[in-house]
């Protein structure tokens, strides 16, 4: 079981490279470098790139990742570490005061505040109290019951949402004490997004990044696109495969990245805010997109929807590819979704 994207990144932690072959020209190479980080493994796949461009590309994405894991985070892992900005923002909001926000964060707290109006509320960036509630923020642990119900009840009666942010600029203030941003439904796509445009300046142009499943696809694989695997939700299958061109993003919610299960109830960390509690009758959700930070949290918001609500809500996103599980194994997916799929059993 992999925890959720944001537990910490560790410095010293896992990093690997590796040559994946020599039969490339002779100034080029394929290039496999892996590093742990936000609680999941990161893969960067490099085809025909120089090593030149593979190292910078390299020490660009690895102090970006330092500078997510400390401003992105909304947790504290210990009480005496200085806090990030995500941790500033968080506390001067539950303190009722304005706090300037940086670019890139204000740019992805607006555009996830958009997401979560256009979602009716089913992807939620202002919902960490109720993912404290719930326990899925504790990187060390899991509960072993749901949280009191009185708890959950007082939450939603809040109607904590991102609709309660006010900017003036990069300032940002809030009129619920009860927001507490979380972006952890969409930040991978943030990064994917920035991870992609470090590659480029570094002069790669063919790549994936993988980070824990979720991949954005950079030019092509040998003059091919890049054929990706969907995990079977409740298997290291392959559910269905599909052919990923150059730009193209496959991101996927599982309940099965973090959960915790009591009387063979799983109670995974994808809650729908609308009633408090983990999602029950979806366990995957699938989306292929240009445009990753949606993509990110538009899979988040249709696992949250379900069956109930999934044509629907994939036409308001602007989503035409996407796929999702339903607890009794059935899948629903869209036409666009249909053609690109490959069934292994099929
Ligand atoms: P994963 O991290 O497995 O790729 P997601 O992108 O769906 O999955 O992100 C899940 C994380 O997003 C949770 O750990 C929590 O921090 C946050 N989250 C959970 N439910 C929601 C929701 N309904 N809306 C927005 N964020 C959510
Ligand atoms: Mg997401």
């Amino acid at each position: 079981m992999q925890p959720c994207w944001i537990t910490r990144f560790h410095a010293a932690a896992l990093t690997l490279s590796c040559l994946l072959c020599c039969g490339c020209d002779a100034a080029t190479q394929d290039f496999r470098h892996q590093i742990y980080a936000f609680g999941t493994l990161v893969t960067i796949d490099f085809f025909a790139t120089t090593p030149q461009s593979n190292a910078a590309a390299i020490a660009a994405i690895e102090a970006r990742i330092r500078d997510i894991d400390r401003d992105w985070y909304p947790w504290r892992e210990y009480p005496d570490e200085p806090q990030g900005e995500l941790q500033r923002i968080n506390a001067a909001i539950a303190a009722g005061q304005a706090i300037e926000v940086s670019p890139l964060l204000a740019e992805l707290v607006r555009r996830a505040a958009v997401l979560e109006q256009l979602s009716g509320g089913r992807f939620n960036p202002a919902m960490g109290r109720l993912t404290e509630l719930w326990g899925f923020h504790d990187v060390a642990r899991l509960r072993s019951s749901p949280p009191d119900e009185v708890e959950i009840r007082k939450w939603l009666s809040a109607s904590v949402s991102s609709d309660s942010l006010e900017w003036s600029g990069n300032e940002l203030r809030s009129n619920s004490p009860y927001v507490m941003l979380d972006l952890g439904g969409i930040a991978k796509g943030s990064i994917l997004e920035q991870f992609v445009s470090i590659l480029r300046d570094a002069g790669v142009e063919n790549a994936i990044i993988d980070i824990g499943g979720d991949l954005t696809v950079l030019g092509h694989i040998n003059g091919r696109p890049a054929r990706i695997g969907i995990r079977s939700p409740r298997s290291d299958d392959t559910l269905a495969w599909l052919d990923v061109m150059d730009g193209e993003t496959v991101v996927t919610s599982g309940d099965y990245e973090r959960f915790f299960e009591v009387g063979g109830r799983r109670y995974q960390h994808i809650l729908d805010p609308r009633n408090g509690y983990p999602v029950e009758h979806t366990i995957s959700a699938t989306v292929l997109h240009q445009d990753p930070v949606l993509a990110d949290a538009a899979a988040t918001a249709l696992l949250v929807a379900g069956p109930g609500a999934f044509e629907e809500l994939c036409a308001v996103l602007g989503v035409d590819e996407a796929l999702i599980v339903s607890a009794s194994g059935d899948l629903r997916l869209t036409q666009a979704m249909e053609k690109r799929l490959n069934w292994p059993n099929r």
